[in-house]
């Protein structure tokens, strides 16, 4: 019963209900529940920027917020944070740290098949347990030949075996402390190697490795097999960054960082994939911006029958008709967006797309019955959108944008003509990106133009985004963030947050334009937005 004011009733509110069984019995909850919110009929498509999620109970501290994710069927992330394959955006270093921080980087195509594969190598071999495919040389390999690895891959510490392969007799090791002062680069090896070893047996596992690779002081341990064969090889910086990176995202077998990369849906596409796949590929992404078509399908089909250990990832689609047709061919995840994109212009020529915020609801709530997770793709500015994009159901958020200006992505840096720091930033379907692939390994036009067109139609365009420092800040930034937002939401995980917004006890409220611009700095002289310390 209410508490009376006007009749003086003071007296009783003691006994009164609390205002929270006062709540719950005479009021609705505050807000709207996702499909009210998403109601298209009433409000048309919705982007992140059109809504807010209102806070909830804080129960907990921030730092008690996980963050795990699946990107595929059988592939969990502990960030839901994955870079574009663009060529500005996911090449070697993008993909490494991408994965040591926890997220997965796409290896872009705009490339020939050979040099893709060639990432993809680095990337698996960049952090290992132990690493099942070191570099090995003979004794009759030279001094010229270390610095020449030691130039490319930035390692020097080569094991040698009697016929320069794996599964051959170990007879030496190089590191760069032999070699440092020697001048004639054409000295055979077993002039400086050292063949004092110290070695552990194959079977051994990696506590124990690493305990002998401790003690030994050494930067490198082979292990052998019973006949003094080379199978692998642990090395000390690696367990170096094992304790740097917790949240890594490793293959759990060979401890190998976890890599995914692009491909197209053309015939030569299958080669390139064997050489990725060969490289060491986990996952692969069909890269189209409408994947909802025959090539594709066929595509998806044939990876499953040939590949059946890699999961394959479908899109981009916005509409539940397009997934439903990848779903049913197998796909173990899709990827949402069309139009999205901060160097996007598809909505604006081609007329087709979808609001991301809808595309993204629209289709995680249909994939999520048949247990396959999405990626919401494109038109990700700030960590409040990340929150957004989970909230509706995706799994993960795939950037380009904002990634682009770090240190980890491909190019270098150069001053704008305000002599800001900036690096390039380009739509694969930008005229300059379709124009850079000059052999038949041709990527970017194949996601945006057909082999007969003779007109190419731009659907990006190229500029240049702020530098923001390395991806060794910025993600844990993102990371924080997330958990802050998900701590002010009520929520202690990702599960719990989409669990909330399918039961409606997490709640939404559609953003007008005045409440956006009330949401944005206002009202200051000049400011100085610095997001992170
Ligand atoms: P961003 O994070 O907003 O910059 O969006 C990145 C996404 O834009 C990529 O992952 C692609 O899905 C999409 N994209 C990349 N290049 C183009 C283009 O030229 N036109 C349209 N979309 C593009």
């Amino acid at each position: 019963m209410p508490i009376n004011a006007a009749n003086g009733d003071f007296a009783g509110a003691l006994h009164y209900s609390t205002a929270v069984d006062v709540l719950k019995s005479e009021y609705q909850r505050d807000g709207l529940d996702v499909k009210s919110l998403l109601d298209s009929d009433k409000r048309g498509g919705l982007t992140y920027n059109d809504f807010l999620i209102l806070p909830g109970y804080i129960g907990f501290a921030s730092h008690e917020v996980t963050l795990d994710s699946k990107i595929t069927k059988h592939i969990s992330l502990k960030l839901p944070l994955v870079s574009s394959p663009m060529d500005t955006v996911t090449e070697t270093d993008m993909a490494i740290f991408m994965a040591l921080l926890g997220g997965v980087g796409v290896i872009h195509h705009n490339c020939t098949a050979d040099e893709q594969a060639e990432m993809v190598r680095k990337v698996k071999r960049y952090e290992n347990g132990f690493i099942l495919d070191p570099v090995v040389m003979s004794p009759t390999n030279t001094v010229g030949d270390v610095r020449k690895v030691k130039a490319e891959h930035g390692f020097a510490g080569i094991p040698i075996t009697e016929d320069g392969n794996l599964k051959s007799k170990l007879v030496g090791i190089v590191t760069m402390r032999d070699i440092q002062f020697h001048r004639d680069d054409s000295s055979p090896l077993s002039e400086v190697m050292t063949t004092d070893l110290i070695t552990a047996p194959e079977g051994i596992d990696l506590a124990e490795a690493n305990a002998i690779l401790r003690s030994s002081k050494k930067g490198k341990l082979p292990i052998v097999d019973a006949a003094g064969n080379l199978t692998a090889l642990l090395s000390r910086s690696d367990l170096m960054k094992n304790l740097h990176f917790p949240l890594a995202s490793k293959v759990p077998d060979s401890k190998q960082l976890l890599c995914a990369a692009a491909i197209g849906t053309r015939e030569d596409d299958k080669e390139r994939l064997r050489k990725l796949v060969e490289a060491g590929l986990d996952i692969v992404i069909m890269d189209s911006s409408q994947g909802n078509s025959m090539y594709q399908l066929d595509m998806l089909r044939w990876i499953k029958k040939t590949f059946p250990q890699i999961d394959v990832i479908a899109g981009n689609v916005v509409t539940r008709e397009q997934a439903a047709n990848l779903i049913a061919a197998g796909a173990d995840g899709l990827r949402i967006g069309m139009g999205s994109g901060s160097a996007c212009i598809t909505q604006e020529v081609m007329a087709v797309g979808r609001p991301q915020a809808t595309a993204v609801y629209s289709i995680c709530e249909f994939a999520s019955r048949f247990g396959v997770p999405c990626i919401a793709d494109g038109g990700i500015q700030n960590v409040g959108h990340i929150v957004k994009a989970v909230a509706l159901g995706a799994s993960t958020v795939m950037m380009g944008g904002l990634l682009a200006g770090t240190t980890e992505s491909p190019g270098k840096y150069f001053l704008s003509a305000e002599g800001k720091l900036v690096k390039a930033y380009r739509g694969m379907g930008s005229i300059d990106a379709m124009e850079s692939q000059k052999s038949s390994d041709n990527a970017a036009t194949g996601r945006y133009f057909s082999e007969g067109d003779k007109v190419r139609v731009a659907q990006g365009v190229s500029g240049s985004v702020l530098d923001r420092g390395s991806v060794t800040k910025f993600v844990p930034y993102l990371q924080a963030g997330l958990q802050h937002s998900l701590q002010d939401i009520g929520v202690k995980s990702i599960d719990a947050l989409q669990a909330g917004v399918r039961d409606g006890s997490v709640r939404f409220e559609v953003r007008t334009v005045s409440a956006q611009a009330e949401g944005n700095v206002h009202g200051l002289h000049e400011f100085n937005k610095k997001l992170y310390a």
